[in-house]
């Protein structure tokens, strides 16, 4: 079972789960991909663009200066103040220090047309050093006045850039321990009215650091967090740098600051949600696979279960008839030459009577028992099923002789026949088994079973509770059963073949004749006389019973009829019993042959009137209520028990013949009958006693007090001719003839 579930678990594994599991890792592997590369891409982007805003920055910043120069350069004032020396205070709060508060320049340095200093100022200088600060940078700005001479020289002004109203150079360099942004103006008149030798005009040098104020200034209004400057690129982990290139190519330091990622920042917004949303793909997904298990769990277990009912008989658990023919079929195809397969068809005796008498919960119980102890007898390669109400059928395989076959049937007898407690009662059972045998009697399935069938028929006939192995008369005897059953219906169709006999019924106190008992028989055409035990059961089972019965009921009255009071008995199956309409058939007979209700007896066996059958039961009373007596037959057979006695609504009991046949012979038989005839007179009921063969039996009979005889000892059944003749009636000739019905 744990076997079972685990394979179907790892079916539903391989089929669902991991398909599923497979697809959400590599659609959540494919998004955590795309979502890194996206954000690397975004973060190198803006990286990239971050580079080029400070290098933008620092080139305007260039721009920036030179503009902020020409502000004082390129003015005629300017041109004249310088050429006439107007002194340091005019220069300092022109072109100086006012630079410095204006536009944050950190250095102002006015050259004269042979490049010497003519002013100096230096945010880093002390007090009257400003002429002295230049002598730090005059190296770095020697290049750029020779460069920017000679542009005045060549008056090459096509080059200026946009918006420049005259021509400068500048240059990235080290100032004083700074990076800073060198850049070298010409004082030109802005009027133009102004005479000056190209090339030999007073120049202007502006400084600007690169460090402290300017790093501030870009993180402040450009937002680059943790700015600053070093001569090497000690970025950290995560920080971006630029280098700053001088014109020369040479590198000065570099700009190093937390650049701004946004594909982290995205990706750090990100993750917690897709992490989210995974998750919730994972239990949508698990709530989806569980529903998706449970929902092939039940289908697989109705499915088993309807595999299961397809093949098994609900009641017992056992394998049915579709199931047993398979097993059956498989058997005949792993057959070895020597082998033989055994098919066993068990009935179970008067089972009916069970369910009758203790009711059909109760016989269902003892079906499940029985079915509990066939498995447990049985080998595991045997199979029993059940196939109808009380039938069984077995198949035994690998036999090697027929001896284990009988062995078998002998276990089968013997277990079913030991007692059952059902409902706290013990109930007692026996079966019947009719055997065919593979090879022998055939090698197709529908054709061993139906030999296995006739020999249960045989084996019921034969007594019951019993086994009988099939044999080929068997077959004659069904054969026959028919033909007896198709020359009934012919016979019942005619007037002289079934006649009844009487058999005279005697006072045992005064041994007169009190009446008789009608007893059927067959005078067929070919074979003779035929006793009803051999085609009653026929007429039953074939249905002619109801036209048979009446039949004889109208012989009967037509024959009582011409007797002067005496009673006569009639034999009544079961089935005519259970008619509705039985009673008033009966009584219309009576009365078209005039004979009081008074005088019929009717006799019926005990399973007629056991347990639940309510139409016998009522007839029964309907009977009793019009006066016609009710005789139990046949007392003591069957399920006859002395506490029974006490609930039965009848008038006379016959006590059975295999009783009387042991008075003086069988210990015990005796008393039983004794104590029969007492309990019977106790509850006020007649007795008599059937099948008396010797004047022991009778005379005993007659001490116990029994109340009627019947038997060979006195008369054997006899002609209605005979009968009439022991009354000493004379009848009219054809008078007691009934035309055929
Ligand atoms: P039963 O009703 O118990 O009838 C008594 C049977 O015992 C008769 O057998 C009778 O011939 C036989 N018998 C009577 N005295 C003796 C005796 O001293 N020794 C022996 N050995 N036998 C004796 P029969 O006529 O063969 O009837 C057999 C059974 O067939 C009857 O048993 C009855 O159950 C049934 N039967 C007979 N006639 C009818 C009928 O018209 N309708 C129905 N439904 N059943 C009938
Ligand atoms: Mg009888
Ligand atoms: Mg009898």
């Amino acid at each position: 079972m744990r076997l079972l579930k685990l394979v179907r678990f790892s079916s539903f594994t391989s089929r669902f789960v991991i398909p599923v599991v497979v697809c959400v890792v590599a659609v959540s592997v494919a998004i955590a991909a795309l979502v890194l590369w996206a954000s690397r891409e975004a973060d190198s982007v803006a990286m990239e663009r971050q580079s080029r805003l400070v290098r933008l920055v620092v080139s305007q910043l260039r721009t920036t200066i030179a503009h902020n120069q020409e502000s004082v350069t390129v003015w005629d004032d300017a041109v004249l103040a310088v050429q006439e020396d107007r002194g340091e205070e005019w220069l300092d709060y022109n072109v100086g220090s006012w630079m410095y508060d204006y536009f944050g320049h950190n250095g102002a340095y006015v050259l004269g047309p042979d490049d010497k200093l003519i002013f100096g100022f230096a945010t880093d200088a002390g007090a009257g050093e400003g002429e002295s600060s230049f002598a730090a940078i005059s190296g770095q700005v020697a290049p750029l006045v020779e460069r920017l001479r000679q542009t005045m020289r060549a008056g090459d002004t096509d080059d200026l850039e946009d918006r420049m109203l005259s021509p400068g150079e500048a240059d990235l360099t080290v100032v004083r321990g700074h990076p800073a942004v060198v850049s070298v103006k010409p004082f030109v008149s802005d009027t133009g009215n102004l005479e000056q030798t190209p090339g030999e005009e007073f120049l202007h040098v502006a400084v600007r650091y690169l460090d402290g104020e300017f790093v501030r200034e870009l993180e402040r209004d450009y937002l680059f967090e943790g700015m600053r400057f070093a001569w090497s690129d000690n970025s950290r982990e995560g920080e971006a740098s630029l280098p700053l290139l001088a014109g020369s190519g040479n590198i000065i330091g570099y700009f190093i600051w937390q650049p701004y990622r946004p594909g982290l920042a995205m990706l750090s917004k990100l993750v917690p949600v897709l992490l989210g949303a995974l998750g919730l793909v994972l239990v949508a997904l698990s709530i989806l696979l569980t529903v998706l298990h449970r929902r092939s769990k039940k289908l697989h277990q109705s499915e088993a279960r309807m595999k299961y009912l397809a093949h098994h008989d609900p009641l017992t658990g056992l394998p049915n008839r579709a199931l047993f023919n398979e097993r059956l079929d498989r058997s005949f195809l792993s057959r070895r030459s020597r082998e033989m397969i055994a098919v066993l068809y068990l009935d179970l005796d008067r089972f009916k009577q069970v369910n009758d008498t203790l009711g059909h919960p109760a016989g269902d119980l003892l079906i499940m028992e029985i079915g509990n102890r066939l498995r447990e007898l049985l080998r595991s390669v045997d199979t029993v099923a059940r196939i109808g109400g009380d039938e069984f059928i077995i198949t035994l395989p690998r036999l090697r002789e027929v001896k284990e076959v009988e062995a078998i049937c002998e276990r089968i007898i013997e277990a079913v026949r030991k007692p059952f407690v059902i409902h706290e009662q013990q109930v007692f059972a026996s079966v019947s088994i009719g055997v065919a045998l593979a090879p022998q009697h055939s090698s197709e399935r529908t054709e061993l079973t139906r030999k296995a069938d006739i020999a249960l028929y045989h084996a019921k006939n034969h007594g019951r509770n019993g086994y009988a192995i099939f044999c080929t008369d068997m077959d004659t005897i069904v054969q026959e059963r028919r033909r007896i059953e198709h020359d009934l219906r012919k016979a019942l169709t005619r007037s002289n073949e079934i006649q009844v006999h009487y058999q005279p019924l005697y006072n045992a106190s005064d041994m007169r004749i009190t009446g008789a008992e009608a007893l059927v028989r067959w005078k067929h055409p070919t074979k003779g006389w035929i006793a009803p035990n051999g085609f009653i059961p026929v007429a039953e089972e074939a249905g002619l019973i109801e036209t048979l019965g009446q039949r004889v009921l109208r012989e009967v009255c037509a024959a009582a009829s011409a007797w002067p009071d005496q009673m006569v008995a009639v034999n009544i199956s079961a089935l005519e019993l259970r008619n509705p309409s039985f009673v008033r058939r009966v009584l219309d007979t009576l009365d078209s042959y005039g004979i009081e209700p008074g005088r019929l007896e009717v006799e019926v066996t005990e399973s007629a009137l056991s347990g639940n059958a309510d139409q016998c039961e009522k007839n029964v009373n309907a009977l009793r209520e019009e006066g016609i007596r009710v005789v139990l037959d046949d007392f003591g057979t069957g399920f006859s028990s002395f506490s029974r006695l006490q609930k039965l609504e009848v008038d006379r009991i016959k006590i059975d013949r295999c009783f009387v046949s042991g008075i003086g012979r069988v210990a015990g038989d005796e008393a039983i009958v004794q104590a029969i005839v007492d309990l019977a007179h106790a509850k006020g009921l007649k007795t008599t006693a059937e099948g008396v063969e010797t004047e022991e039996q009778g005379d005993y009979l007659k001490r116990i007090g029994c109340d009627d005889l019947q038997g060979f000892l006195y008369s054997r059944p006899v002609t209605l001719k005979q009968f009439d003749g022991l009354l000493g009636v004379e009848r009219p000739a054809n008078s007691s003839e009934v035309s055929a019905a």
